[in-house]
């Protein structure tokens, strides 16, 4: 399998899904690392018994080239997971492709914040190193009924009400971080979400970055925050205070008409022009290609797509990109997604332009880990596995937590 292949093979998985038979599901939640909805259920059918933990799905898989692929249940599929003797293999239409591995489960699962809160329940792992914080399960723009259409941060919660807590506390997020990449490291960077605030503004991620900055003296870790667009100037001027490395400002779609349907919350709310102009604050304020806009690839045509892509790469803004699923309980639910082979083409387009205009998106640094993610642990995003095939790298490799990436049968 060549590495081509192997991104492909992701790229399907992502969009098509899996089907897993028991017996290659048996350890996960002991051993292997079971899948948490820590933001979104980003997959297009329910799992009986993922939500509730009785039967948990894993959360990742290790492909071919070291590229980790989130696992989405899909009934409808022609990939399934099996496992053969000590072997775990994937089948497409049951013809064998290949051997496939699962992440361990990191300690701090099991483990207790002061308080008593479950840390698996303030954060989660993806891939063998990025640390996730959803530090606000709930987005105001549900109550006033203005979600973006592709999300279900609100029926995901409500329907996995075992895997998260709400609103986090600082000192709970505190603990589980410290724990996770500093007393006993598995991690090496963070990545902190919530739905957008009551008031559109940080909600409760002040006290939450202040809380943390001791930890930052101790040790200094990448950290990304993906909010809603900051309110004003000052805000991203404190925002980037913090020690934060990058900003995550998701504009989600470039085209304004459809941007204006597809999130009618953030075009009433912020607006996409105030948009703009914070990510150039953030910009302006951070290290080369540190201010980032995730695209959801599938919910506009190729070119306006690209065209944003080319204005804000041009710009010094990092857009990312993640194919569009019609993910259980969001409005577009039962969707059709996008093909592979059209996904395939936008990010291979979507890539060379961001490698034209913003070379420095492709540093070493940013390649392991310095906006608070990589490719070890964006397994729901193909962008970094197009970056690899422009400069040709492997994925790291964490001597923290190198145990992590053996299969665990
Ligand atoms: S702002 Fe949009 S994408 Fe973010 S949580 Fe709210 S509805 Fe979902």
């Amino acid at each position: 399998m060549t590495l081509d292949d192997a991104v492909k093979l992701k790229t399907e998985l992502l969009i098509l899904g899996l089907t897993i038979s028991d017996d290659a599901m048996q350890t996960v939640g002991e051993g292997g690392l079971e899948k948490v909805f820590w933001v979104f259920e980003m997959t297009p059918s329910t799992h009986k018994g993922t939500g509730d933990g009785t039967r948990p799905l894993p959360n990742d898989m290790l492909l071919p080239y070291d590229l980790y692929a989130d696992v989405r249940y899909n009934p409808e599929s022609p990939f399934k997971v099996h496992r053969s003797g000590e072997t775990i293999i994937l089948l497409k239409n049951n013809s064998e492709l290949c051997e496939v591995r699962w992440p361990k489960r990191p300690d701090f699962y099991n483990k207790k914040t002061r308080s008593g809160e479950s840390m698996k329940k303030v954060a989660s792992m993806r891939g063998d190193c990025g640390l996730r914080v959803c530090f606000d399960n709930a987005c105001n723009y549900f109550s006033k009924g203005e979600q973006c259409k592709f999300c279900n941060i609100v029926p995901a919660r409500q329907r996995n009400r075992e895997h998260v807590v709400t609103v986090k506390e600082s000192e709970d997020i505190f603990d589980a971080v410290k724990d996770a990449i500093i007393d006993n490291p598995v991690c090496s960077h963070l990545a902190m979400t919530a739905g957008a605030s009551k008031d559109d503004g940080l909600g409760n991620l002040p006290q939450i970055l202040e809380k943390l900055k001791p930890l930052l003296k101790k040790k200094n870790f990448p950290i990304v925050t993906a909010i809603t667009a900051t309110r004003n100037k000052d805000e991203t001027a404190y925002l980037c205070s913090t020690g934060i490395s990058s900003v995550a400002f998701n504009l989600e779609i470039w085209d304004e008409r459809i941007f204006t349907e597809i999130c009618p919350g953030k075009t009433r709310r912020i607006g996409r022009r105030r948009w703009i102009e914070a990510l150039k604050e953030a910009r302006d304020l951070l290290k080369p290609a540190r201010s980032l806009s995730s695209f959801v690839v599938g919910l506009e045509p190729a070119e306006s797509l690209l065209e944003g892509i080319d204005y804000l790469s041009s710009v010094g803004i990092f857009p990312i990109m993640s194919p569009f699923v019609p993910m259980v309980g969001t409005d577009y639910e039962g969707r059709e997604a996008p093909s592979p082979e059209w996904i395939w083409d936008v990010h291979e387009r979507a890539t060379e332009l961001i490698y034209k205009n913003l070379p420095e998106a492709f540093c070493e640094e940013i390649w392991d880990g310095d906006i608070g993610i990589c490719p070890s642990c964006t397994t729901t995003k193909l962008f970094f596995d197009f970056m690899r095939r422009i400069v040709p790298r492997e994925n790291p490799r964490r001597l923290m937590s190198n145990e992590s990436v053996n299969a665990f049968i």
